[in-house]
């Protein structure tokens, strides 16, 4: 990425000795040929400072860049700090608000898949009869809460259409 700084120092040395070398001249076409040297040395440089001056927008535009995505790991690391992982009496895992940060905020959990994801996707409840879960609207990934409870056998009967 530097290679420009080397060409930058050269060509600068030599712009110097060609400027000391015309304080000695006398010959007009010597002196002609020595400023085409020196004009052609600056020229070079110029472009050269171009590659250090694009360099240094590039570099900039990274560090911005870099801080911007620093500030957003910081910001995600600072949330996902006041979660701790749960797991249910069914084996189930989530993550939930530490108790210390609950305040007055709702108990909720948050879907363990999307978490380690680094996306913070709060569960919704499902009870019913039988069953009581917890759903992820990101990945539709499904989590039992509470144990199943059994469903009453429900007896069926054949009969034959002749016994009517
Ligand atoms: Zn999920």
């Amino acid at each position: 990425m530097f290679e420009w700084f080397a060409g930058a120092v050269a060509s600068a040395n030599a712009a110097k000795d060609i400027s000391q070398s015309l304080m000695t001249l006398r010959d007009g076409e010597m002196i002609r040929s020595r400023v085409f040297d020196l004009t052609q040395n600056l020229m070079d440089l110029q472009q050269q400072l171009m590659t250090a001056q694009m360099e240094q927008m590039q570099l900039v535009d990274k560090i911005s860049k870099l801080e911007q995505q620093n500030a957003q790991l910081q910001k995600q690391a600072d949330l996902d700090g006041r979660y701790e992982l749960h797991q249910f009496e069914t084996g189930a895992f989530c993550y939930r608000l530490k108790p210390e940060l609950q305040n007055d905020q709702p108990e909720h959990f948050l879907c363990s898949k999307c978490f380690e994801r680094g996306i913070r996707s709060t569960m919704h409840q499902s009870k019913g009869s039988y069953h009581a879960t917890l759903g992820c609207p990101e990945c539709k990934q499904v989590i039992d809460y509470e144990p199943r409870k059994p469903r009453p056998r429900i007896r069926t009967v054949s009969r034959r259409i002749a016994d009517y």
